[in-house]
């Protein structure tokens, strides 16, 4: 099995002929914390990858449509978070939401471009949707978001495309620049999307406490439940959570069982 395409490791494992000793920047040498490669298991990436791919993509909606929520509070926020007007009578607010809107053009044009990558790659015959999307004047690249829902629409092609995507070699790219630009937007900007910890149900990846379920703040976007463990890193469907739930609800239910027959 061959490992990472991203080079995750084992922490702690090594592989064969590591001295423990790893060079440094500074020419000195430094204790090897773990260089085993981690297995990959879907197509080029390790579980966690893998779980990242999914979990990155299918929030990447969520993130844009409360970028456009931030810098244009008066024409959406169905949670009513801000007044209507008052926020851009402030140049620095004003300057804060033109840059919330950079970045969900940016993120967009990113994912769209991607997109497009994987349906000339793989010869769809269904291709990226193009409404809702700023194109050059050339219309070959995307610049940005023309319409809300149009990132929704774009996650919603490409998500039955990622295990293909995950075959190619350059899935780790992707991965990482979608992710970096995905979690410093949600720093600069926060989604209020409360991660919930399941206490009473395991990952049915790695058998774990380890679960948490993320409540979309976005009216219609998917729940997302997945496994915090990085070595697992399983994202769960809504069948494999009814899955789990039920499997769980069976065995409290014997355990209780066999309490009162002792
Ligand atoms: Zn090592
Ligand atoms: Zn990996
Ligand atoms: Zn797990």
């Amino acid at each position: 099995m061959s490992g990472c395409g991203s080079g995750c490791v084992v922490r702690g494992d090594h592989a064969p002929g590591c001295s423990g000793w790893v060079p440094s920047d500074d020419s000195a040498v430094v204790e090897c914390w773990g260089c085993l490669p981690r297995p990959a298991v879907q197509g080029v990436l390790c579980a966690w990858c893998w779980g990242r791919m999914q979990a990155t993509v299918r929030t990447l909606p969520s993130v844009v449509e409360h970028l456009v929520d931030v810098a244009e509070p008066s024409t959406s926020s169905p949670s009513g978070r801000r007044s209507v007007g008052a926020p851009s009578s402030r140049p620095s607010e004003r300057a804060l939401y033109a840059e919330a809107l950079v970045q969900a053009d940016d993120l967009h044009a990113a994912l769209v471009s991607w997109a497009l990558e994987v349906a000339e790659e793989a010869s769809l015959r269904v291709g990226v949707p193009r409404g809702g999307t700023r194109w050059t004047a050339d219309g070959g690249d995307p610049v940005g978001l023309a319409g809300r829902g149009a990132t929704r629409r774009v996650v919603g092609w490409l998500v039955p495309h990622l295990e293909w995507v995950a075959t190619r070699s350059w899935a780790p790219v992707m991965l990482e620049e979608l992710a970096s630009m995905s979690s410093s937007a949600s720093r600069r900007f926060p989604v209020e999307e409360p991660q919930r910890r399941v206490t009473d149900v395991r990952c049915p990846g790695c058998g774990c406490l380890s679960l948490v379920v993320v409540q979309p703040a976005v009216v219609g976007a998917d729940r997302l439940v997945r496994c915090t463990l990085s070595a697992c890193g399983r994202v769960l469907s809504e069948d494999d959570w009814a899955r789990a739930r039920r499997w769980a609800v069976a065995v409290a239910t014997a355990d209780a069982g066999e309490g009162e027959a002792a």
